[in-house]
């Protein structure tokens, strides 16, 4: 089996398929170990308490815990009105959730993947993979390499690389970017919720990571005049400090950190004409991308790992639909998602007008009934 791709959904499916199957994890970007200072902090840090399933299924759930990620505290956020809604997870059976140093969960899901016989390669970017009868081949010119397999599976992330070259379009829902920023944490801050804030024309989020430091995160439109003046933390910090919620645990000012873009919105792999033929599988954001709103990335990075073992199993058995039927089950997940978050981004009805809020409750009418 060929896995592109060892991000937590590349890692977690290369070690279950690893019980059975030699398998060979083939990455851009292969992390140096320890961490080079540039790979010391990435965003994406909230893992909701349900993962803690997902983790013990895999035999992980010890080690996760002996990593040092922090419990989450409650949710508090200024969303439908002006006035903050607090949510503790004191009811939520699947506890609290945690916030992770997002490099070290990462990289223990990638050392397990390797801890059971999973061989990690280097490729470049450009690969050519075509399927011949029963088999896929990979071919790395720049690399002087070919692998040959009888699956292969697409863990490349919202990159959804190997999609890609094989011509499988991709739906993109909006141009959300997320514009954010590590904060050195205020003196004395020992704040452990998550604050969520609507605002004029986009949404933001901060929370303290294990380290102490502090995510400051603001989502917006891509084509937004504001991105450009948002290169320093200082701009973002500035701009964060009008709202009521975020300002007691922003520091007042920073110097000589700039921040970081990345794209966020929903995205959706098409696969309305099918998918190539047996064999071929996507896993996490390459399948289904989610809007950082719904905190549901790992976990789907984990659970679509999970099920497309399943469905690689029942191939192997015999079942030549079983992949047909994991995409079907990928649609139903994007169904639900689509739903709630809709729900979500019609609230703020006080920014109604704005184009960011509008341009989302047209776009949402459209998803709710998808
Ligand atoms: C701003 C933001 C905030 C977020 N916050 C949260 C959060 O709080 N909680 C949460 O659960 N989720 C969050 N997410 C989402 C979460 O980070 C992703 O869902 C998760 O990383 C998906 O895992 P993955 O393995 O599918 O992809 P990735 O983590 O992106 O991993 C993909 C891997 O594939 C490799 N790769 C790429 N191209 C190629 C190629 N051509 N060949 C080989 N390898 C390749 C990459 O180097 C990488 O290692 C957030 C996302 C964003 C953008």
């Amino acid at each position: 089996m060929i896995v592109f791709g060892s991000g937590p959904a590349g890692s977690a499916l290369g070690r279950k398929l690893a019980e059975r199957h030699r398998v060979l994890l083939l990455e851009r970007e292969l992390p140096t170990n320890p961490p080079r200072s540039s790979e010391g902090w990435r965003i994406g840090e909230s893992l909701p308490g349900a993962a803690a399933v997902l983790l013990r299924r895999q035999g992980l759930f010890d080690r996760f815990l002996a990593d040092g990620h922090v419990e989450r505290g409650a949710s508090v956020s200024v969303w439908e009105s002006p006035v903050p809604v607090w949510f503790d997870a004191l009811r939520d059976p699947n506890g609290p959730g945690w916030h992770l140093d997002r490099v070290r969960f990462d990289a223990m899901l990638r050392n397990a993947a390797r801890d059971v016989g999973v061989v990690f390669s280097a490729v470049s970017g450009r690969v050519q993979v075509l399927r011949e009868g029963a088999q896929w081949y990979v071919r790395d010119d720049r690399a002087g390499r070919q692998y040959r397999a009888r699956v292969v599976v697409d863990a490349t992330g919202r990159s959804a690389a190997l999609c890609r070259s094989l011509g499988l379009p991709r739906h993109a829902q909006d141009r959300l970017v997320c514009v954010h920023a590590l904060l050195p944490a205020k003196e004395h801050d020992q704040d452990r919720c998550t604050r969520t804030s609507a605002d004029v024309d986009g949404w933001w989020y901060s929370v303290r990571v294990p380290s102490g430091e502090r995510v400051l995160a603001y989502h917006l439109d891509a084509g937004d005049p504001a991105l450009r003046g948002l290169r320093s933390a200082q701009a973002l910090l500035l701009h964060a400090r009008r709202l009521p919620l975020l300002a007691p645990v922003l520091p007042e000012s920073v110097s000589h950190i700039s921040t970081q873009v990345r794209p966020a919105g929903s995205a959706v792999l098409n696969i309305a004409d099918g998918v190539p033929g047996p064999g071929f599988y996507a896993v996490g954001d390459s399948v289904l991308a989610f809007d950082p709103l719904s905190s549901q990335g790992l976990f789907h990075a984990l659970a679509s790992a999970e099920r497309a073992a399943t469905a690689i199993a029942r191939e192997f058995e015999g079942d030549l639909s079983a992949g047909q039927h994991y995409f079907l089950e990928m649609r139903h997940v994007q169904a639900r998602y689509y739903k709630h978050l809709a729900a979500t981004y019609a609230r703020p009805v006080r920014y109604c007008d704005r184009p960011f809020w509008a341009q989302r409750r047209d776009q949402v009418d459209w998803m709710g009934t998808g």
